[in-house]
């Protein structure tokens, strides 16, 4: 099938390559326009020496989402892309020195919890069970489907959710039932945690994200042969082996409109016409710096945005058997981080901190011996806070805090080093205040408040990624791409 429509993707994300790779595959013919030198934006790599790393995400769930976009091109993914199920999912280090190893396998887990913590095992099982329910429930009305589209509510599957609203705990926060849940404290600060996969705060989220955990302990966390890196270079590889044309090193400057639909872009190199604009930037840039004029959805681009994070990639010279791919090492008082990060708009001086080392799989990731360190603090976004003062302040903190639980120096062992911090997110990434996760899920009715994946104002724009609905992190990114390139699809029809 061809059609006349030529397409422009704004930005090489995990969600603008697989748009991409959606509506090349149903007929269209589609340029990404990508202002860094490599695609895949949060989703890249770091190389400091011998040393690699990945740059932002860490934790791969619902692999099925990219091998989707195999299938729908005709292409065995195991050519371009590989990954192995984790058995251990976390390592936990709680601040008085215990700790939990959470073990894939939820009946080992729910002994490690109850040997460890003395958390009933049919506590842990009963809360994996419910997680599933609830995701079960959500899934097919709040991920697969836009949120903004009348049909959307007469489908069955969203039929049969409303009745069951009220049961997926929305007017909870998630810190709360799970206080009221567990026996142990340890237990409920290592589901608290939770929160953090999407970038919010326990203490103020609903509980209906209690749903998250489902993702790891029943369908799997994975990492990818490579790294997470490979899931930027298969879906690239992908998507120029059907013809997705991309030019790197060219900013978008602003979306051509006239008589309200999208005629092209400008760029830093020149113009280009185009039927269809689909942005993969940040909705609030997109809509500030590409197209000034047009009216704006104030209340929409203004919600808080999702926590940001201070990233220390280092290279250390030591290997630890005690680690494993993620380590999270806990603060002693969760709330009051949460508090310092929301209330004061800082870190706090006890910060959690989690570690993951791909080298421990990967093995080139880091010479013999030694380990690649990917060591991430959740922050605040950025208001302009003096991030020079904060990231001194919780380096030493980190480090004093790895090295008491480790029972070793870390500081002397770091070779190389890099830092990202919430200021070089946005920079690398136009990022609206180096949000990870676009805006905040903190508020019960978060889903709605972000914005569509059409323009109703601009005949042919339309948005993917983790600032629009359903949101951030690479698995909503992939199921938001399907949302965009499916409505493209049904209004575009020659
Ligand atoms: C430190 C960190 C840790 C994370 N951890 C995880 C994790 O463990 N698991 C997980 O699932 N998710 C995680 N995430 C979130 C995940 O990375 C993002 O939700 C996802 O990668 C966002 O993809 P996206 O498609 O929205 O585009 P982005 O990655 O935001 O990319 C947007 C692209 O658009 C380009 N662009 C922007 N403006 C223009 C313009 N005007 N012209 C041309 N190009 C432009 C940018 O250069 C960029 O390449 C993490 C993120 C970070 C930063």
């Amino acid at each position: 099938m061809n059609r006349s429509e030529s397409v422009i993707v704004i930005g090489s994300g995990v969600a603008g390559m697989a748009t991409a790779i959606r509506l090349k595959q149903a007929g269209f013919d589609v340029l990404v326009i990508e202002s860094n030198s490599y695609p895949g934006g949060k989703l890249s790599s770091v190389q400091l020496g011998d040393y690699r790393f990945d740059a932002g995400p860490s934790l791969f769930t619902l692999p099925n989402l990219v091998d989707e976009l195999f299938q729908l091109c005709n292409k065995k993914r195991a050519e371009y892309f590989n990954y192995e199920r984790l058995d251990i999912l976390c390592n936990y280090f709680f601040d008085d020195g215990k700790a939990v190893t959470a073990h894939s396998d939820i009946n080992r887990f729910a002994d490690e919890l109850a040997t460890q913590c003395g958390e009933p095992k049919l506590n842990t099982l009963n809360y994996l069970k419910e997680s599933k329910r609830v995701y079960d429930i959500t899934e097919p009305v709040f991920l697969k489907r836009s949120l903004h589209k009348i049909d959307t509510y007469f489908q069955s599957a969203t039929l049969k959710a409303i009745p069951q609203l009220p049961s997926l705990h929305m007017f909870e926060t998630m810190a709360s039932y799970n206080k009221r849940f567990f026996k142990s404290t340890y237990a409920t600060q290592l589901f608290n945690r939770y929160a953090t996969y999407n970038g919010s705060d326990p203490y103020r989220a609903p509980a209906t994200l209690n749903l998250i955990p489902h993702l790891e302990y029943h369908l799997g966390a994975y990492l990818p042969v490579g790294g997470m890196i490979s899931i930027t270079q298969s879906l690239y590889q992908l998507a120029t082996d059907i013809g997705v044309r991309f030019a790197f090193d060219e900013r978008v400057l602003s979306i051509r409109i006239a008589s309200q639909s999208v005629k092209g872009v400008y760029t830093t190199k020149g113009s280009y016409t185009a039927d269809i604009i689909v942005s993969n930037m940040d909705i609030y840039p997109t809509y500030h710096k590409l197209m000034p004029e047009q009216s704006k959805p104030s209340r929409i681009l203004n919600q808080p945005r999702s926590g940001s994070a201070l990233i220390f990639y280092w290279g250390i010279n030591a290997a630890f058997s005690s680690l494993d791919v993620h380590n999270i090492f806990f603060s002693a008082d969760y709330e009051k981080e949460f508090g310092s990060m929301s209330r004061n708009n800082t870190i706090c001086d006890d910060p959690t901190v989690y570690v993951n080392i791909t080298s421990k799989k990967c093995k080139g990731d880091a010479p013999k011996g030694k380990e690649n360190w990917f060591v991430l603090i959740n922050t605040p976004p950025n208001t302009g806070q003096d991030w020079d003062q904060l990231i001194q302040k919780t380096r030493m903190n980190v480090l004093n805090k790895l090295s008491r639980l480790l029972k070793r120096a870390i500081e002397p062992l770091i070779e190389v080093e890099s830092i990202l911090d919430p200021r070089s997110i946005e920079l690398k990434t136009s990022s609206y205040q180096g949000a990870l996760y676009g805006s905040s899920s903190n508020n019960r009715m978060a889903a709605f408040f972000r914005h569509k994946n059409f323009s109703s104002d601009i005949r042919g724009l339309y948005f993917c990624g983790g600032s629009v609905h359903p949101g951030g992190g690479i698995p909503l990114c992939l199921m938001g791409a399907a949302i965009t390139a499916s409505l493209i699809e049904q209004e575009h029809i020659l």
